[in-house]
């Protein structure tokens, strides 16, 4: 009835520096969901390649195509939201300018969905990437949902399809730690994932780097879960005791005091490297709920609201020529 093959779909393309795969990816796109009425939208993350121009020529020639540019990269999370925000059909379907997950594969999301979900998850069934990248992803996933508690879809990627209002919401929620599958399950019950391909990416390099995914997954532990700072409150009063009740055992004489010192210094450093970390994220988390903006559009073909544009009006190429 709502469903995307009778409404519609924006396929959300985020890009950074991906002037080698944008028409690749619009090719795709348009041949495989031919029987979809569709738009393309793609979100210039601030590239300093021709990604730009490349997207500025899809547009010329084809309506369906409509963009996003951002005035600096503002990251992958940032480049996605923008695309969930001005979509303009019901259902918003995510592709990696990269096409990682073929777009035939899109099919079976949208057979997901027409049975009745808000949003459905691609589970990559043998993953194409580098080996730190699948081990890693592995050890993120249980910390997250196994060590810290917090509901994420099991094995769920960013290759998803997602009723637009419910995508707009989480964007609109302005999170200081932005976390989009993790925001999900808070907001309905209402999703489910499915196996699909994967295969390795074609052209160019990942354009997400080790400290990025590093800062976003401690986004995740200390902005969706109080576990880690439980732990850390704890650890501190854990040290507290061992150095009280050893001050006391040295002072009755029941402890040696150069056994006490040294347990006591071990403890503690043991306890303040962990608090240095937990400070450390806790700190950022902080800061970011201060940020004003996930992200600021320069130029864009759809109408950008005021809060999202750093300065003048968006200009859309037409307006300018
Ligand atoms: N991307 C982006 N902004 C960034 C980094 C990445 O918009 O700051 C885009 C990138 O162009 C690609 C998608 O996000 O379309 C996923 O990036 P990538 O394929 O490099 O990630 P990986 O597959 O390695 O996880
Ligand atoms: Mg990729």
């Amino acid at each position: 009835m709502s469903g995307p093959v009778s409404t519609g779909v924006t396929a959300v393309v985020p890009c950074f520096n991906e002037a080698d795969n944008v028409e690749h990816a619009y090719r795709e796109i348009v041949t495989e969901l031919s029987e979809i009425d569709l738009e393309v939208l793609f979100v210039d993350d601030g590239s300093s390649d021709d990604t730009l121009e490349k997207v500025r020529a899809l547009a010329r020639t084809d309506p369906r195509v409509q963009y996003l540019s951002f005035t600096r990269n503002f990251g992958f999370e940032a480049a996605f939201s923008a695309g969930y925000r001005y979509a303009s059909r019901p259902w918003v379907l995510h592709v990696d300018a990269d096409v990682q997950f073929p777009v035939a594969e899109a099919h079976k999301l949208v057979a997901a969905a027409e049975a009745g979900q808000d949003a459905v998850f691609g589970v990559r069934e043998t993953r194409h990437d580098p080996v730190v990248r699948r081990v890693g992803a592995r050890f993120y996933h249980f910390v997250a949902r196994r060590v810290l508690g917090i509901e994420i879809p099991p094995g769920a990627t960013t290759f998803r399809l997602v009723r637009t209002e419910l995508a707009r919401t989480i964007v609109d929620l302005r999170l200081g730690t932005p976390y989009f599958l993790a925001t999900v399950p808070r907001l309905t019950n209402r999703y489910s994932t499915v196996p699909v391909a994967h295969r390795a990416r074609q052209r160019g390099g990942s354009k997400l780097n080790f400290r990025w995914l590093v800062g976003h997954a401690m986004g995740l532990f200390v902005g969706f879960s109080n576990r880690m700072a439980t732990v850390a409150a704890l650890l501190a009063l854990f040290a507290a005791a061992v150095a009280g009740l050893g001050a006391v055992g040295a002072a009755v004489g029941l402890l040696r005091t150069d056994v006490v010192a040294t347990v006591v210094l071990g403890v503690l450093l043991a306890v303040l490297g962990v608090l240095a970390v937990a400070v450390r994220y806790l700190v950022a988390v902080g800061a970011g709920q201060a940020r004003p903006a996930l992200f600021y559009v320069r130029e864009a073909t759809v109408p950008v609201d005021p809060a999202d544009q750093l300065m003048a009006e968006p200009t859309t190429e037409e307006a300018r020529s």
